[in-house]
């Protein structure tokens, strides 16, 4: 008999199993790959990026899907606590651009290796190349769980850590709902999230711009009323498909809001690759570049603002020769030019499936949760933490910390219960 069991040896099923043998637990950690946390070794380009180095409400503020819900697990512990925890067991850690940080060894190995020498010393038990099949109850009354092999296990307290749906080859295939669905609870609709964006406009689907970069633009979604809802400022970049990179990343939950609220409608995306300047600003400035520079060649001056690629993208779409001298050119045309690199706008259409999708967005509904100890309010003694609930991040460590402090958390108040008396078994 344990106190608790975890179901999943993935981020924050790891945090669980310390954080419960820390209070005293005696814990069992299920994972069904022969590997613990295959997937935060692939987070930060293989380098772990263990959290984020902003006051707790900005990292709450950049976890668009119901980061709100996590203020009174943050009171407990939160990515202050997550960075102490490391360095508390040797790990010195560094911060990188966007408050990310990582390990000094920039190697993912250096985060999973503190936590199998904590599971050691903490002394919990560990079974790899075990997949679970079914939570057992009676009566909402906790009993154990079944695994694939016909075992059963028997525990107090149960810790789902299954995780979410994207990149299933870490082994993330979506358990955990259908445990969670068993026992009464409901799974808010799943979407993929932080994830690159598909689009039908001809300059996609003919591959104008594929390939071409664009460093610190600004990126907004607009919505059917014609009103920006999100602007990320990072970079981006065009694919054969549409477009990725950080800026992308980040407006897709709200992309995929837009698309599930209007099905039939493409999204509209803005562009300002010039993010310093204002419209006027830039217009008055190429209208001085022409008072002082009248034979100039029009691409030799945007090729100072933006790439080659794209100032012939612009240049086609105005109707203006590459090479035509500035003395050629009129207000309009500048002032048309600078709305472009402005303001200008394509469509969207989704975006990559699911299981392509670094984060899963939906998940176990919160209302069914109890935000101070990630218990359910259906079941006792069953608890839920990391990716799996219905809470999803910006990448750069904010999934990671969510999954560390709903962990943490739920392995805290789990083992708590280990004393309330078990009559029935
Ligand atoms: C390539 C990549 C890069 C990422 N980079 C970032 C980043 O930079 N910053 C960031 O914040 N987030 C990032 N993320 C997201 C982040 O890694 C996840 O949000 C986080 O790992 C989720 O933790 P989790 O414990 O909920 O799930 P997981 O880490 O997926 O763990 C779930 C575990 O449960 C196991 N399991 C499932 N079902 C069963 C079962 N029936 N029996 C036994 N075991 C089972 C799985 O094998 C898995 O090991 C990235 C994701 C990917 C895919």
């Amino acid at each position: 008999m344990y106190d608790v069991i975890i179901i999943g040896g993935g981020t924050s099923g790891l945090m669980a199993s310390i954080s419960a043998a820390k209070h005293n637990a005696k814990v069992l950690l299920i994972e069904k790959n022969a590997e613990l946390g295959k997937k935060l070794l692939l987070t930060g380009g293989g380098r772990c990026n263990v959290t984020n180095n902003r006051p707790s409400d900005e990292v709450i503020k950049h976890i668009p899907g119901n980061g709100k819900f996590l203020y009174s697990a943050f009171s407990q512990f939160d990515n202050y606590n997550i960075m102490s925890f490391f360095q508390h067991h040797g790990v010195a850690l560094k911060e990188e651009d966007h408050g990310r940080m990582f390990p000094i060894t920039d190697r993912s190995q250096t985060i999973r290796d503190t936590f199998i020498d904590l599971i050691k010393r903490y002394g919990v038990t560990v079974k790899t190349k075990a997949t679970v099949t079914q939570i057992e109850h009676e009566q909402n009354k906790i009993l154990g769980i079944t695994l694939s092999s016909g075992e059963f296990i028997a525990g107090k307290s149960i810790i789902i850590a299954t995780g979410g749906k994207s990149i299933p080859r870490t082994g993330s295939t979506g358990d955990g709902y259908i445990f969670a669905k068993q026992m009464g609870h409901t799974i808010t609709p799943l979407f993929p999230t932080e994830v690159p964006l598909t689009s039908n406009e001809p300059f996609i689907q003919e591959k104008t711009l594929q390939g071409l970069s664009l460093r610190e633009i600004a990126l907004s979604v607009v919505n059917q009323k014609k009103k920006v809802i999100i602007t990320h400022r990072m970079d981006m970049i065009f694919t054969h498909f549409g477009v990725s990179g950080p800026a992308v990343l980040r407006c897709s939950s709200f992309v995929h809001k837009e698309l599930s609220k209007y099905p039939m409608s493409d999204v509209t995306l803005k562009l300002d690759c010039l993010p310093d300047y204002s419209t006027p600003q830039l217009t008055q400035q190429l209208i001085q570049t022409q008072k002082n520079d009248p034979q100039k060649e029009i691409k030799t001056v945007l090729k100072q603002y933006i790439p080659e690629r794209l100032v012939l993208f612009f240049l086609k779409k105005q109707a203006i020769l590459p090479n035509t001298a500035l003395k050629q050119l009129n207000i309009s045309d500048f002032e048309n030019l600078a709305y472009l690199l402005k303001e200008w706008t394509f469509t969207v259409n989704g975006s990559l499936p699911l299981e392509k999708s670094f984060v899963t967005g939906g998940g176990i509904h919160l209302k069914e949760i109890n935000p101070k100890t990630m218990e359910s309010k259906i079941v006792p003694h069953l608890f839920f933490c990391g990716e799996i609930l219905d809470i999803h991040g910006y990448t750069g460590g904010y999934n990671i910390t969510a999954a560390f402090v709903t962990g943490y958390i739920a392995g805290k108040h789990a083992a708590q219960l280990k004393s309330e008396i078990y009559t029935s078994l």
